[in-house]
């Protein structure tokens, strides 16, 4: 499979004037990242709020430009595309959005919202002939009848039907990339594995590349489960593979801690279970990341290297994975996670 998209060597930084004296800082939300698509794949990117994912979607649609790094789409950089090929790549690579109500404009009908990109990209000749296709697509991502949603504005709608509208939108220019932020997490859980299959669905039939973005190892897990994943700590990859292979056998601490924190819906179970105990429960400041390793200060494993070199990416077993001390962080086993006496 050829690269569709690739991130290289990504930074960003935005200006910040939080904090108490509303001094004004630099915070790096991405720093170096090096990542690549595969037309047709899954990519799962997960990471706790904060961690950078989110810039990274809203740099590879093109909505933030990277302060150093280029994003390659088709190996051409985004950010030098003559006219005619931006036009093809704003088309070619669509976003969906977890707030979908934020993302319709809530004046305008569905029909209006979603028949403008389709006139805009002369991919219907007139009204008439969007309302159809509008119609078949409905039909595809289970909005039917149509005419119940098409007249509708969006705080007429569920949730679930909204972000089923959003998909329908991504889809209706015939995009080869999808950039899903967090797209069930505001949904009703009864309702996220329909969208799920959905969007693999999607997958298989158009041979669209997803790119799903979220906090939740679980969704990830489900949706990308022939794919890959990207762990992101404080703006960087940590590891990054295979899914299956790096979920069954997660090398880097601080992806398990991440599925130690896993809650167990039993609670005899629970009361047994042993999390990775970290140093410190919190994310350190994004605008001042520690020296080193940026997880050293909450790593069990830590040794002084953590806090003088930062780890870079290196290959293992198949998987890349950055941590100085890799060969020496035990196995991390489910069976000891939930308590599972062997
Ligand atoms: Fe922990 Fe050091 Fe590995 Fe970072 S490099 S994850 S601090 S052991």
């Amino acid at each position: 499979m050829n690269e569709l998209l690739e991130l290289k060597n990504v930074s960003i930084e935005f200006e910040s004037n939080s904090g108490f004296f509303r001094k004004k800082r630099n915070v790096k939300a991405v720093s170096n990242v090096n990542l690549e698509v595969k037309a047709g794949e899954i990519l799962a990117v997960v990471g706790e709020s904060g961690c950078g994912k989110t810039t990274i979607g809203k740099m590879i649609t093109g909505i933030y430009k990277p302060t150093s790094g280029q994003v390659l789409f088709d190996g051409k950089d985004i950010w030098n595309l003559s006219k005619r090929e931006y036009y093809e790549y704003r088309k070619s690579v669509q976003m969906v959005h977890q707030d979908s109500y934020a993302a319709l404009n809530p004046a305008r009908t569905i029909f209006q919202s979603l028949s403008a990109p389709l006139l805009h990209h002369k991919l219907a000749k007139n009204v008439e002939e969007a309302r159809r296709k509008l119609e078949e697509l409905f039909m595809l991502v289970g909005l039917t009848p149509s005419e119940q949603f098409l007249d509708k504005y969006p705080h007429q709608l569920s949730g679930g039907q909204r972000q089923r509208i959003l998909l329908a939108r991504a889809i209706s220019v015939r995009p080869r990339l999808i950039v899903a932020d967090e797209p069930v997490s505001m949904v009703d859980v009864s309702l996220r594995i329909s969208l799920l299959d959905l969007m693999a669905d999607m997958n298989k039939k158009f041979n669209i590349a997803f790119i799903y973005i979220t906090h939740d190892l679980a969704t990830a897990r489900y949706i990308a489960s022939n794919g890959r994943i990207a762990v992101m700590y404080l703006g960087k990859i940590v590891e990054v593979g295979n899914l299956e292979q790096i979920l069954s056998r997660p090398r880097h601490p601080y992806l398990q801690a991440l599925l130690s924190a896993v809650p167990i819906p039993n609670p005899r179970v629970a009361r047994n279970a042993k999390p990775l105990p970290l140093k410190s429960p919190d994310m350190p400041d994004p605008a001042n990341p520690p020296a080193g390793c940026r997880f050293n200060p909450r790593c069990p494993y830590a040794e002084e290297r953590c806090t003088q070199k930062e780890p870079v990416l290196n290959e293992l077993d198949g998987e890349m994975v950055a941590c100085h001390m890799i060969e020496r962080i035990p196995d991390w086993k489910w069976e000891t996670a939930i308590g599972i006496q062997k």
